[in-house]
């Protein structure tokens, strides 16, 4: 019985293949019929379906971001994904010539080139509209495919995509990193032309609104801190009142913690931060004390001293403010205790803000490891299907390569 299957199946496999070469036959050759075009076109078709069967769990965010948790919880040392050097020179030299032309630009944008034997064509920099729901990948697509169209003869070109930011991978339309994938390989059936994707940035799904992590706040890390495993933890966190992380974010966080280069820069101190809004609250409704008002605002601006110029750990930066609090001289005359309330109030908000800050450090700590993995788990997953014609990874710059430690 096993034996039938296994022949029929075998059989299958054969008039597949059959009909793959005879398709292949009729495909390329000059005679062409417009019978055998529509052929070629409807193979297309079915390959694209099997390939976007491939990539499909990637379509499927929710899906996604679970597996890349997991991932990320046994992950070692992140490696950017890079491009081969000979493809990093080339993007090197274009970027040169578009920044010439159109000065260095910071915030996202794209640009691409068609190179071709005779000639090689720049288009962009493209930039997104978000209010018309664009990102500048789209511009991208578009112009190529409609040069690639007008073109004559593309054959043995080369489309070469640069986007500062990686192209996205969740979006509330297809994502740009799954157009795009898509469309180099059908740029490469229909034109024999290779795409090389080029990035600076990982954005992973969503960039900065990556929300993965956003329930990450001070009493949580502190808790993943204080406890050894995932089910102390739990214990810890509900004693408290705190709705526990699931465990491969308890990971995550918990392999962040003990990494021993983990010190942070406690970056804006910025007056309208909400700790010391709260402080100034403390008057609030009391217009005749604008004198102590004035002298706290004397205080928190003299306390731009704390800034660290270096990196500091989190129990350095907390101690900071009680000892400042304590060595303070308020310059008007101030009942001992109006000064005791005001650098008690001090202290308080100084913890309060340092927490908040520290924690949105490692939010932010996080967020972009999650979406480093997600760009390299994401290219490791399709460049089996699609080496051939396509080539993703982040450009290196030469002052970053002199740049790596010894
Ligand atoms: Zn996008």
């Amino acid at each position: 019985m096993c034996k039938k299957k296994c022949l029929k199946t075998l059989a299958r496999y054969e008039a597949d293949t059959r009909t793959d070469r005879h398709d292949r036959q009729t495909s390329c050759g000059p005679f062409c019929t417009p019978e055998d075009c529509v052929n070629v076109a409807t193979k297309n078709l079915t390959d694209t379906k099997s390939f976007l069967g491939d990539i499909l769990s990637w379509a499927d965010t929710q899906t996604s971001v679970k597996k890349l948790l997991l991932h990320l919880k046994f992950k070692q040392a992140t490696d950017h994904v890079l491009l081969d050097k000979s493809i990093n020179k080339t993007f090197l030299e274009f970027q040169h010539n578009i920044t010439e032309e159109c000065g260095a630009v910071d915030k996202q944008h794209s640009w691409a080139v068609i190179e071709k034997q005779e000639e090689i064509i720049m288009y962009g920099p493209f930039y997104p509209k978000y209010n018309k729901g664009k990102h500048s990948e789209d511009f991208i697509i578009k112009q190529t495919q409609e040069l690639l169209e007008s073109e004559a003869a593309s054959e043995g070109g080369k489309v070469y995509v640069f986007t500062k930011n990686s192209p996205c991978l969740a979006r509330n339309t297809d994502a740009c990193m799954l157009n795009l994938v898509q469309k180099a390989k059908e740029w490469w059936t229909v034109y024999r032309v290779k795409t090389h994707i080029g990035y600076v940035k990982c954005w992973g799904f969503k960039g900065n609104k990556e929300n993965v992590f956003r329930d990450i706040h001070f009493s949580q890390v502190d808790c993943i801190d204080q406890t050894e495993d995932y089910e102390s933890y739990v214990k810890a966190a509900e004693e408290t009142d705190l709705n526990p992380a699931c465990e491969n974010v308890f990971s995550a966080v918990k392999r962040l913690l003990r990494s021993a280069d983990l010190a942070f820069i406690n970056t804006v101190q910025d007056q309208g931060c909400k700790s010391f809004k709260r402080m100034h609250s403390i008057f609030d409704g009391k217009p005749e004390e604008e004198k102590d008002i004035q002298e706290l605002n004397r205080m928190i601006k003299a306390a731009q001293v704390l800034l660290p110029d270096k990196k500091e750990s989190l129990e350095e930066h907390l101690r900071k403010g009680p000892t400042f609090a304590f060595e303070y001289a308020f310059s008007s005359q101030m009942s001992d205790a109006k000064q005791g309330q005001i650098r008690l109030t001090f202290q308080q908000c100084w913890t309060e803000m340092v927490q908040d800050k520290y924690a949105k450090f490692i939010r932010e700590k996080l967020t972009e490891d999650f979406n480093q993995c997600t760009v390299q788990l994401f290219i490791k997953d399709v460049v089996s299907f699609t080496k051939e014609y396509l080539q993703i990874g982040r450009i290196q710059f030469p002052e970053e390569a002199s740049q790596v430690p010894q």
